[in-house]
């Protein structure tokens, strides 16, 4: 994860408070600019419409009209851009080719917005000339603010205007009035001021969504930490004797249900013998094999193991008769035998288990049938261990 950082790319630069994706911040920030354009359209459709009635009082129409197709013709090839740019920041597909086109966009819009202070005749309509003056500046405004998180592209805009505002007043004959440049470049540079303060204000108010969003996350994953762990043991990672309550409290399956009490022979002897590390081992190595055993078993979920504590296991499964049952935990039984061979440190260690296994009828407490399956269990140790026995 990045450290948010002030960004020399097309951003407004601000420090993160808290370490969050500066790339998120500004993908919330491009995401909140395009609404904002999108609702721009009314005010755009108006600005085109005063800027239409001005240009028709006007002498020279057919001229004045042709800019003021330039001007349609680059408005729409900014609503084209800025949608690309949309369809990228929602896909998270890199932004810069349509970032470029914006940009573009926007040059193409400063130049054709300037071009509508085309220098009129004396004898033209003044109300009209300062009609489209007038429309030309708050377009311009409106335009710097919406794409106030795109700082680049407001100042590709407003240096296409001011260029070509300057080469208008320099060089068209009816004009000459150098003070005016001065004037242009002050607007200017207060608009661009003015777009600053709302590309900032943007920008925090994106980074505040994302590190809220990240919090929530955040949250979220420990939320499901603390559940995680409520439910398992951590030794074994296995599920504990509190899920074994919650879970069977829900089995509304229908199916036949057993429930095997697996309890490893002799591990007092192996903690003393080998140390307490070496019994860890083999209880996480037992719980492997249970577990490995359960899935075999069939249907993901169906069949459930817990350890119940100390070297004490229980497996719950659905769908077997007696006799499935007892053929499936001998099986069990002869691989937890086996378990000595993944110790070759120690050859000698004697690893089996004793199971007892019951079947658990429908409508009897758990408690009930987990003291059968535990008398099963006993029964086995009694007759020698290192087998399985039914409860009667
Ligand atoms: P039996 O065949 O009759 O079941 O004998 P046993 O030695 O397996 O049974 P006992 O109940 O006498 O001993 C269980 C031992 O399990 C005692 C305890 O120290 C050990 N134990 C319990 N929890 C853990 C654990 O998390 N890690 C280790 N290494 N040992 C544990
Ligand atoms: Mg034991
Ligand atoms: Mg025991």
């Amino acid at each position: 994860m990045q450290i948010a950082k002030p960004s020399d790319d097309d951003s407004v630069g601000v420090f993160s408070r808290i370490p969050v994706d500066s790339s998120e911040i500004e993908r919330e920030a491009v995401i909140a600019m395009l609404e904002r354009e999108r609702r721009s359209l009314p005010s755009s459709l108006i600005a085109m419409a005063l800027m239409a009635l001005g240009v028709a009082m006007l002498p020279d129409v057919a001229f004045m009209a042709g800019l003021l197709a330039l001007r349609l013709a680059s408005f729409l090839f900014t609503r084209t851009a800025a949608s690309m740019l949309e369809r990228r920041v929602r896909a998270r597909t890199p932004l810069k080719n349509s970032r470029r086109i914006l940009i573009l966009a926007m040059v193409l819009t400063g130049v054709t917005l300037a071009l509508l202070l085309w220098p009129q005749p004396a004898d033209s309509p003044l109300g009209a000339v300062r009609m489209i003056q007038l429309v030309v500046v708050v377009a311009v405004t409106l335009i710097s603010v919406t794409l106030a998180a795109l700082p680049r592209s407001v100042d590709a805009m407003l240096g296409s205007f001011w260029v070509t505002a300057c080469a208008l007043i320099l060089f068209h004959p009816a004009n000459g009035d150098l003070a005016m440049i001065g004037v242009v470049t002050l607007v200017l540079l207060g608009i661009r001021l003015y777009s600053s303060s709302a590309g900032l204000h943007m920008r925090s108010a994106a980074q505040i969504l994302v590190e809220n969003r990240q919090l929530s996350e955040d949250l979220a994953d420990a939320l499901a930490h603390a559940e995680f762990l409520s439910w398992r043991d951590p030794l074994t990672g296995l599920f504990n004797r509190r899920k074994l309550f919650e879970e069977t409290r829900l089995d509304g399956s229908g199916l036949s249900r057993h429930l095997l009490t697996i309890d490893l022979d002799r591990f007092k002897a192996i903690n003393d013998t080998y140390g307490h590390a070496v019994g860890d081992r083999v209880l996480i190595a037992t719980a492997d094999v249970i577990r490995d055993w359960c899935r075999a078993l069939g249907e993901d979920g169906a069949h459930q193991c817990f350890r119940l504590g100390g070297e004490e296991f229980l497996v719950f499964a659905r769908g077997f008769d007696d006799a499935e049952m007892i053929e499936a935990a001998e099986q069990l039984r002869g691989r937890i035998a086996e378990l000595g061979q993944l110790f070759p440190d120690h050859p000698e260690i004697a690893i089996s288990a004793s199971i007892g296994l019951t079947c658990w009828r429908f409508g009897e407490g758990l408690d009930d049938a987990l003291q059968r399956s535990d008398g099963a269990c006993y029964e086995a140790k009694d007759h020698g261990r290192n087998r399985v026995r039914r409860a009667a």
